[in-house]
């Protein structure tokens, strides 16, 4: 009994040492996961029910009408659901669930590896999914996620970029967030500025603040190359980019810069009459005559649409830099994406260089920095992609755009598209001999089409129904919408334009279709060079049906022709050999890596 009662005694003592020693090491291992679990259950709470209002971070301004506010939304949650399709209610998370299990604490809110504090960086196996969840330094990880799930979701769904940003660049970004947070909107020297209105000055190259106002024009994929391209003069120019968003952009996007708003605020000065504003078409002309003594307005609109004269209009010339540097607030008017103008301008070779080692890499950076959807949006890309594209091998996106309905038939297009996707074994061929399904593998590949026509999805479903693959891979083909027309000032049509850029971004290769901005920005964000569709005419498929891009930057239309320095014009490829004409436009320039 003794000896029980003093093995008892002992083994008692020995649970309690046991117990001390193990129960705050519990504690501790309780903590660290806490926040790894809370973002798993996080995620599946997104996933089961709509974040209606997680919109927070994306700052609503009154232009909607509170009285037809309901309709409208029963209007939205019908047009989500038919864009989900059947699959939405079974839509499992497991991509989701797979890549969440990676998490770990110091993914949850570890401070932004910096230019400047590498000493102290954590260890290579905490920094690795912080890095992804970051964008290799891209974000700042100081953003309340709930308020923006995407920006920190993000690399859940899209495969690490192989492309790192310099370390230059991050600092540029850091630098320019500093900026953005002392001149944003309601700052002491906004409001100064502003109160000024345009009143002409002889010293405004000595504000502390100057402006890049963003304006849209044309469609989304239009609207959203400018972005990127307005953002990064607005870096080379020490400026502060504000976006000027009617009612059908307020919807798609979170804040991209932390503590601050990039939305132009509703007393801006001339947010409906823009016609007192001084251009710079005109104050190009004048500063012939008289170069330095001018008196200078403090806004003024900076033109550089394509049917502007886009091909002369001298913003690539150094010395209209030096005259835009004077001027404290630009108003932008564009639809091109005009960066490798940018790279023309002798006084910023050295910044963009440094910035961009990588050329083609330019939108990619930018765009993955600048874009990240709203809750309402991400909710529509997450249950999409969980209910039509997370399960499969590989997701081959069809991007369609037809701006002539009469060129060729659907049918042609259809033929090119499927001569385009064997040649380059994209998709597999059908066998014609066997259409039996039995031994069909398991492995699959999922079709993303985004079209503003029907016939495309349908067309390809029936044909990869009725037949069977010779690899007796499993094909299935998904279409989200097809709006029929391009509508404009329609926020669910942005919406779901929006969503489809996205989702075909996400997917593992693209083809695309020739001189459009929709499928230049899915590819550029995606990291991916675009199998580009030749044009087709009549019943003739195109030979080649498509051509791989040469790089993964956007096409800039309507380039310069003039040189600067030499007075004459010039084909800027000669002068620069990271700018290649494109694929499609063959008077168009394209950024590519400096080794082609
Ligand atoms: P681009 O005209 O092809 O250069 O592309 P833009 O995006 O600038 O303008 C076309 C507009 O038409 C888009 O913004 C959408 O509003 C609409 N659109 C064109 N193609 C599609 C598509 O595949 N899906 C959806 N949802 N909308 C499209």
């Amino acid at each position: 009994m003794d000896k029980v009662s003093g093995w008892s005694l002992k083994s008692f003592r020995t649970l309690l040492v046991l117990a001390s020693i193990t129960f705050p090491i519990l504690i501790m291992f309780t903590l660290i996961h806490q926040s790894s679990i809370f973002y798993v259950v996080q995620g599946f709470n997104a996933l089961a029910g709509r974040t209606h209002n997680n919109t927070t971070n994306v700052i609503k301004h009154g232009t909607q009408n509170a009285g037809g506010e309901k309709d409208r939304n029963i209007i939205r949650e019908s047009a989500v659901d038919k864009m989900l399709g059947d699959k939405n209610q079974n839509a499992t998370p497991g991509i989701l669930e797979e890549r969440a299990q990676t998490i770990t604490n110091s993914d949850i809110g570890p401070r932004n590896p910096s230019f400047e504090d590498g000493k102290n960086a954590p260890s290579p196996s905490t920094t690795t999914v912080a890095n992804n969840k970051l964008l290799d330094g891209l974000l700042v990880s100081s953003f309340d996620g709930e308020s923006c799930l995407s920006r920190y979701q993000s690399y859940l769904y899209r495969k690490a970029s192989p492309h790192k940003p310099s370390k230059y660049l991050i600092f540029k970004l850091r630098n320019y967030e500093h900026l953005h947070q002392s001149c944003g909107p309601y700052t002491k020297f906004y409001n100064n500025i502003m109160r000024k209105g345009t009143k002409l000055s002889q010293n405004n190259a000595s504000t502390k603040c100057k402006y890049l106002v963003w304006t849209a024009s044309n469609g989304l994929g239009n609207r959203i190359l400018t972005l990127a391209a307005a953002f990064l003069y607005a870096i080379l120019t020490d400026r502060v980019l504000l976006v000027k968003f009617g009612a059908d952009m307020f919807g798609l996007f979170c804040e991209p810069f932390p503590d601050s708003s990039w939305l132009l605020p509703r007393n801006f000065p001339y947010w409906k009459d823009q016609k007192h504003i001084e251009t710079y078409e005109r104050m190009l002309k004048k500063s012939k005559v008289n170069s330095s003594q001018e008196l200078l307005p403090s806004f003024l609109i900076l033109n550089l649409q394509h049917t502007h004269d886009g091909h002369n209009n001298f913003f690539h010339c150094d010395r209209s830099q030096d005259l835009l540097q004077k001027i404290p607030v630009l108003i932008l008017w564009s639809d091109q994406y005009f960066v490798p103008s940018l790279f023309m301008i002798p006084s910023f070779t050295q910044d963009l260089n440094k910035m961009f080692p990588e050329k083609d890499t330019v939108f990619h950076h930018m765009g993955r920095y600048l874009l990240h959807p709203s809750n309402e949006a991400w909710e529509i890309i997450r249950k999409i992609y969980e209910a039509h594209l997370a399960k499969a091998n590989e997701r081959i996106g069809l991007q369609i755009r037809v701006f002539n309905t009469h060129r060729a038939s659907h049918q042609t297009i259809v033929n090119e598209i499927m001569a385009c996707t064997l040649r380059h074994r994209l998709l597999p061929d059908f066998d014609k001999q066997d259409s039996t399904t039995s031994l069909l593998k398991k492995t699959s590949k999922a079709v993303l089409v985004a079209s503003l026509f029907s016939e495309y999805g349908e067309k390809l479903k029936t044909m990869y129904r009725a037949n069977t693959t010779l690899t007796r891979e499993v094909i299935s083909v998904y279409q989200p919408s097809h709006e029929e027309n391009q509508k404009s000032n329609d926020d669910m049509h942005n919406i779901k334009a929006w969503t489809e850029i996205y989702l075909l971004s996400l997917c593992d290769a693209l083809i695309t279709s020739p001189k459009s901005t929709f499928g230049y920005v899915a590819h550029s964000l995606g990291g991916l060079k675009p199998w580009i569709l030749q044009r087709a005419y009549g019943e003739t498929i195109p030979n080649p049906p498509c051509q791989r891009a040469k790089s993964m930057e956007p096409c800039f239309h309507y380039p310069p022709k003039y040189d600067c320095r030499a007075n004459s014009t010039v084909d800027f490829t000669s002068l620069f050999h990271y700018m290649k004409h494109c694929e499609d436009v063959s008077s168009g320039l394209r950024l590519v890596n400096s080794n082609h």
